[in-house]
């Protein structure tokens, strides 16, 4: 799950790490009440979505007076950002953060994450701040260091420490706020199961201060249950309208792009489908895993998530009986085929558990249903079918 930068700072500030303040708005009309929480004469209004590259599309505003706060705010809102991470339908802005300006004399980078090939944590930690860091990594990969650290109860050890932020080149307090930092971000990744924290730009001010700008958090869905304070942040506004469906029935369901809608058991299988598809030349519009022991009503509503994609032109069906059995598929297939008036091929492969059942159901119920005896007889025919 993702949260806003505004909420990250909120979490960073609760664990001691230096942001600046800032208030957030969902309406102009709020400014004025807010505004006065804030000490700066400049302030930085900042749009916020859920992804980043905002400052160079426009979600970033330096406001120099007071008075042009109302009329840049007015602009911000109901505006649809474009940038690299949110894909070229991108996404509007319904609520705005308004920050005391820095005066910023440099930018660096700061990141904390898990990193899953070595199960350790991964601070990664550069003097090119305010940039896109995939683009650094590419491009001058000696500018990025990434030191990776065991878990541990205590955090990093004071080598560790000093290692991560020995990059930046600080002394004195600049070294002992930088190195207090990545303890607190150690917590927070710990504490609050986040999987990154990324401080991009982290900056040094002319005062010699330095200051989390901008702040990106993501946290482990499959630890929200016992953090429900941050299970509170989501924000329904920044996610797929059929993502938010699905999660209703319990079902993983990953919209993509492509044009073949597939339901799939277990995600192994639901990935081999995909890869499948594509290896025929064609795309998946979505991943879908119905789970092990799902029912009619979960069918049925998977189908209909599918169908409900513009995208979809064509259905796989690829089901391995085991826990599930194949003839409970097939009747919530036939229910919800009916009750949508399906109109685009599907095509439908079943194995194992009851799958004579199944096949029987299928053939009764006069929809036009393409069987296919294994999984690549049936990428075969849905690519075919909707040529
Ligand atoms: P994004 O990563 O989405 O582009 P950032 O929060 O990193 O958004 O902002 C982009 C740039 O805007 C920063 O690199 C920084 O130069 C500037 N900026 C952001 N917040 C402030 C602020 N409070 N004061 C001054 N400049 C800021
Ligand atoms: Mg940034």
């Amino acid at each position: 799950m993702n949260i806003h930068e505004h909420q990250a700072k909120d979490i960073l500030r609760e664990f001691g790490a230096p942001v600046s303040n800032g208030v957030v708005i969902f309406s102009i009309e709020e400014i004025e009440k807010k505004i006065s929480e804030l000490k700066s004469k400049e302030y930085v209004l900042k749009a916020q979505i859920h992804a980043g590259g905002r400052g160079k599309a426009g979600g970033v505003k330096l406001i120099k007076n007071k008075s042009d706060l109302n009329i840049e705010a007015k602009k911000m809102f109901g505006k649809t950002l474009i940038t690299h991470q949110t894909g070229p339908e991108g996404k509007k802005v319904k609520r705005v953060y308004i920050e005391e300006a820095s005066d910023i004399l440099k930018e660096f980078y700061l990141s904390c994450l898990i990193d899953r090939d070595t199960s350790k944590i991964a601070f990664i930690s550069s003097t090119e701040g305010g940039m896109d860091i995939e683009k650094v990594a590419k491009e001058t990969p000696e500018k990025i260091f990434t030191t990776k650290i065991d878990l541990k109860t205590n955090g990093p050890s004071d080598e560790e420490l000093e290692k991560i932020v020995s990059i930046f080149k600080f002394e004195n307090e600049q070294k002992t706020s930088a190195i207090k930092l990545v303890k607190s971000l150690y917590d927070i990744l710990i504490k609050k199961d986040a999987s990154l924290i990324e401080i991009n730009p982290l900056i040094v001010n002319k005062s010699n201060k330095i200051i989390c700008l901008d702040a990106k958090m993501n946290f482990d869905d499959n630890a929200i249950f016992r953090r429900p304070e941050i299970l509170k942040l989501r924000d329904f506004n920044e996610e797929e309208p059929a993502e938010i469906e699905a999660s209703k029935h319990d079902l993983a369901y990953i919209k993509l792009n492509g044009s073949i809608g597939c339901m799939v058991n277990g995600a192994g299988l639901a990935m081999a489908t995909m890869d499948i598809i594509k290896l025929y030349g064609q795309e998946p519009a979505n991943f879908l895993d119905v789970g092990g022991g799902a029912s009619k009503d979960k069918v049925n509503a998977a189908f209909k998530l599918i169908l409900a994609d513009d995208n979809v032109k064509g259905i796989l069906i690829n089901i391995f009986g085991g826990i599930m059995r194949c003839d409970v598929l097939a009747q919530g297939v036939v229910d919800a085929a009916k009750e949508v008036n399906l109109s685009v091929p599907l095509v439908v492969r079943l194995a194992g558990t009851n799958f004579k059942e199944g096949k029987e159901i299928l053939d009764k119920s006069n929809l036009k249903i393409l069987s296919a005896s294994d999984l690549n007889d049936a990428a075969k025919k849905i690519v075919e079918a909707i040529k």
